[in-house]
């Protein structure tokens, strides 16, 4: 859609450039962006003009995913083992025009439940690289980093500059789960596992209002990734909108957390 009340386009291509003037927004891939009328933004400053590489091999075997790498970059990076990477890309069930424009960081800023890309790097502990306003970077973890559903952390001038994913994550076993109302319906719960030697990660998305990552024995039994999943819903409660109803969710969490765990450890509960 036209966003009506856009009077001024920067393009900055260093990172001075990046700071906002009053009424300004950063544009990434601008599929949310130009999704819905945005009253408050007078000015787009277009991140992509930064020409960053999609990504970078990390010394460890690790990937920096630059905040302006498409989904469909994400998919092609040169991953250990590419499977989750598409997975969770297939998950935002956006056609290929959609994916192709936007972005890793997008998705992270904007914060939805949903957001496949948040679920992907807070499953492979990602780490978000934040520049700050007065030329400085810090750095949060991705499942730290989405607060609640759409409140990120991120302040007044803040960019999102990439998200580091560590080798010895992307080295990992994984299994993926995710349930929607229909077949090509939004995901409504999303259960990602990763096989550490001394721990089975589980990170919960979708269902809940910010990613939740557990951290249980490597072989954990039944009943204890079931009380570790109801209690993680208890903590921050199932969410609830038109792509599923709380009481559904926490019981497909449930379901695909269980489902995760037998497929990494080789034990049916
Ligand atoms: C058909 C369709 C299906 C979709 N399905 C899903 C879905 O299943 N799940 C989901 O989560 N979303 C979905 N979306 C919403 C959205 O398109 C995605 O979340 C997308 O990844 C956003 O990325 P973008 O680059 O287009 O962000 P933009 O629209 O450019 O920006 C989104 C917001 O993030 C801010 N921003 C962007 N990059 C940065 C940065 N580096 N630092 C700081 N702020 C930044 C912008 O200022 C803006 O406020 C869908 C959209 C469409 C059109």
């Amino acid at each position: 859609m036209d966003l009506a009340w856009v009077e001024s386009h920067r393009s900055p291509e260093s990172r001075s450039g990046l700071v906002p003037r009053p009424g300004e927004r950063l544009l990434a891939g601008g599929t949310w962006l130009f999704s819905e009328p945005q009253p408050d933004v007078t000015g787009l400053v277009d991140l992509t003009a930064m020409n960053w590489e999609p990504w970078e091999a990390l010394p460890d075997g690790g990937l920096r995913l630059a905040a302006t790498c498409t989904v469909q970059q994400a998919r092609q990076a040169p991953w250990p083992s590419p499977v989750l990477a598409r997975q969770c890309a297939d998950a935002l069930l956006m056609s290929f025009k959609v994916q192709a424009a936007a972005t890793v960081g997008g998705n992270l800023c904007l914060g939805l439940p949903a957001g496949a890309m948040i679920a992907l790097t807070a499953a492979l502990a990602g780490e978000a690289v934040v520049w700050t306003p007065d030329g400085a970077e810090r750095r949060t973890p991705v499942a730290a980093f989405v607060r609640d559903a759409g409140v990120v952390d991120l302040g007044p001038g803040e960019v999102l500059r990439a998200v580091e994913l560590p080798g010895r994550a992307l080295r990992a076993p994984t299994a993926f789960r995710r349930a929607a109302l229909t077949s090509y319906g939004r995901s409504a719960a999303l259960v990602i596992g990763r096989r550490e030697s001394d721990a089975v990660v589980l990170t919960l998305t979708a269902s809940v209002p910010r990613p939740v990552v557990l951290v249980l024995p490597p072989a954990p039994s039944a009943g204890a990734v079931r009380r570790a999943v109801a209690d993680a819903g208890n903590d921050v409660g199932w969410y609830d909108d038109p792509h599923g109803a709380p009481d559904w969710r926490a019981a497909q969490t449930d379901l695909l957390a269980a489902e995760v765990c037998a497929e990494l450890t080789g034990v049916v509960a």
